[in-house]
């Protein structure tokens, strides 16, 4: 038999274009050809488990090989192979809508993925990296010929009959003079292991050397030999393809570890499973987050029927859970992961709720489940949690119901419980219930300290996303206000109708913040005569809420924007009932009033680590001359 033919495809230049656009990927050719022969062994298990096969599975264990001097990689399969008329069919016949949609696309392709995805290129990816490439398979129908296949790479090829003796197929690839380091072992086995680690035919590639027994010593000590077997180089069951019902938590610690080998174990992971109204299967873990290095998204890799497409699962998965890690798995997201397609996608849409859904179910089963567990946990899912919150709708409708508030005293509420709590006493006379929060709980004592006086609560917010998730609380909650502890005198922050009035006549007042303001002299530091608790301190310098809130959102935005550059504004709260203001009125003269005013308000500074160089320096002395 020997048959010349022209491959029937509208373009002349199909091949240079696959070589030129595919440019940036070319590593992915294996990643087809290893794919094609799994799914050639696995049709072939297929039909001899429907009885349309009779004959002996055999090993059907796929193998890549090389040769550095033949300049040859080799793919071969024990599938069902192809007789010379289904290498017409499936091979010649490239699988295109039409050469001119390809010309159309291909300007814009990005990379190898978006053309061979669309276009069924698969096996044709081989020409990226082969100057030639060679098929010899048999089919395994009764009676079947072994057929050969060549093309050199333009629209010529050869079909001739074949010399292989048994069922199945290899792909000889002769590598062309660009592409040596395909020929390099290192080089393979990481493309293999990036792609093929989990498909379900075992992948051989090449030999490794372990020991095994070897009967005793003469002193009956046990002796071992070195032997030469087969290095497999993937998992065929990963345990995303078992069912949830099979696994036990040590197998998905297990499986983590081979994932992410220098992590720490998760805190719980999700296994997904779904067949309608598309096809998903997969494991997501919580990891524990240690610090903010850890943050790095992308660690959550795709696959397609166990073979690995990208770890790039932008609008696959909720941008809020980015920071998952594992794995999923769906023949129902194209293999083609451009963004504008992807986005555009109905079932990549459906996945992407369906994924927001069960990461709701699995946080409220676990709270509902052992709260405490929850509680000590909640540091590191907390994060995820009030993302999630802050950007999608869907998900706070949920998370409401489990979403934790925790108080400087270590103890955790719901939000529906916080607010029952903190009813009583901290609503103000318009009845806005006020909730108040530090971000530094250690900075933030006095503060804290006059709130505990009144017997409110203060809640902690010190995670980097809590500046949002406090705007977001704001919005959602009914007549709700969140004010830092900071951000005015406590009678202020909670203003009640009896807000007392302080001790000084209007005189007295004047000359105080007359007096105040020169020692201060400072442009930015707004003196104001305020009633507290005698016991308080004389002088709380604070910051309005609304106004730090701008700036630290202009910080966290970075660059120089107009609120970034805003002066920082206090306001220097000096306590008429204290003691110290009258005894700064019956002062002896000018400079031991201003003598005590600054060092009252160093103190305040100081007791927020707001004083600092010189200023500092200056403080010591005069406390020093003081004593
Ligand atoms: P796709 O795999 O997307 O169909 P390919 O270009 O990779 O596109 O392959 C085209 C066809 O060639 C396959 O569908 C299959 O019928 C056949 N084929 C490729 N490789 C093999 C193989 N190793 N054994 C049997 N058939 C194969």
């Amino acid at each position: 038999m020997q048959e010349k033919g022209t491959i029937s495809i509208h373009t002349e230049n199909i091949f240079p274009i696959i070589k030129k656009f595919l440019y940036s990927d070319h590593e992915i050719f294996l990643r087809e050809l290893v794919s094609n022969a799994v799914d050639a062994s696995q049709k072939i298990k297929r039909l001899s488990s429907l009885g349309q096969y009779k004959g002996e599975l055999g090993n059907l264990q796929v193998e890549v090989s090389f040769d550095e001097k033949k300049k040859t990689l080799t793919v071969s399969d024990r599938g069902l192979g192809m007789t010379a008329d289904e290498i017409k069919k499936y091979i010649n016949q490239i699988a295109f809508s039409g050469a001119t949609e390809f010309v159309e696309k291909f300007k814009d392709a990005k990379d190898a993925n978006e053309l061979i995805g669309k276009f069924g290129l698969g096996f044709y990816s081989a020409f990226m990296v082969a100057d030639k490439v060679e098929i010899q398979t048999l089919s395994y129908q009764e009676g079947a010929e072994p057929a050969r296949w060549i093309c050199d790479g333009s629209t010529e090829f050869e079909i001739t009959t074949g010399n292989r003796k048994d069922r199945g197929t290899e792909i000889i690839l002769h590598i062309n003079k660009d592409s040596k380091e395909f020929l390099n072992k290192n080089k393979l086995q990481e493309i293999l292991d990036k792609y093929c680690r989990f498909l379900p035919i075992s992948i051989k590639f090449g030999t490794k050397t372990e020991s095994e027994p070897d009967g005793e010593d003469a002193e009956g000590k046990p002796k071992y030999k070195s032997v030469e077997v087969d290095n497999i180089i993937n998992n065929t069951n990963p345990i995303w393809a078992k069912a949830p019902a099979d696994l036990k938590d040590e197998d998905y610690l297990a499986f983590y570890k081979e994932l992410y080998p220098f992590s720490e174990d998760p805190l719980f992971w999700i296994h997904l499973n779904v067949d309608y109204p598309f096809n998903l299967t997969g494991v997501l873990y919580f990891p524990k987050i240690k610090n903010d290095f850890e943050l790095k998204p992308n660690k959550i890799k795709l696959f397609s029927r166990q073979v690995f497409i990208t770890d790039e699962v932008k609008d696959i998965v909720p941008e809020f859970l980015m920071l998952l890690h594992g794995v999923i798995d769906s023949p129902d997201i194209p293999l083609n992961v451009s963004r504008s397609f992807l986005q555009a996608d109905s079932n990549v849409k459906k996945i992407n709720t369906y994924i927001t859904k069960k990461v709701a179910d699995k946080l409220a089963e676990l709270f509902k489940k052992d709260r405490k567990v929850f509680e000590e946990k909640w540091q590191d899912i907390g994060l995820f949690v009030k993302y999630g919150m802050i950007s999608e709708e869907k998900f706070y409708d949920k998370a409401k119901d489990f979403a934790l508030l925790s108080n400087t005293k270590n103890e955790y509420f719901t939000l529906d419980q916080y607010k029952e709590k903190i009813k009583p006493l901290q609503t103000d006379k318009d009845s806005t219930l006020v909730y108040l929060y530090t971000t530094d709980a250690a900075k933030q004592d006095t503060y804290i300290q006059s709130a505990n006086n009144k017997v409110y609560d203060v809640l902690v917010m010190n995670s980097p996303i809590d500046n949002h998730f406090i705007s977001q609380l704001e919005q959602k909650l009914e007549k709700t206000a969140l004010k830092r502890v900071d951000s005015d005198v406590i009678d202020k922050l909670i203003q009640k109708n009896d807000t007392p009035k302080h001790a000084l006549t209007e005189e007295q007042s004047t000359k105080v913040k007359a007096v105040f303001e020169k020692a201060i002299n400072k442009p930015n530091m707004n003196v104001e005569i305020e009633s507290l608790n005698p016991d308080e301190l004389p002088v709380h310098v604070t910051m309005d809420e609304f106004m730090r809130r701008t700036k630290d959102m202009s910080q966290m935005g970075g660059g120089m924007s107009f609120y970034g550059m805003m002066p920082e504004n206090y306001k220097v709260a000096v306590n008429g009932n204290h003691p110290l203001i009258n005894r700064i009125l019956q002062a002896e003269n000018e400079e031991e009033q201003g003598q005590l005013a600054k060092q009252a308000f160093d103190l305040a500074l100081l007791s927020q680590g707001m004083l600092t160089g010189s200023d500092l320096t200056e403080f010591v002395k005069r406390s020093v001359q003081l004593i």
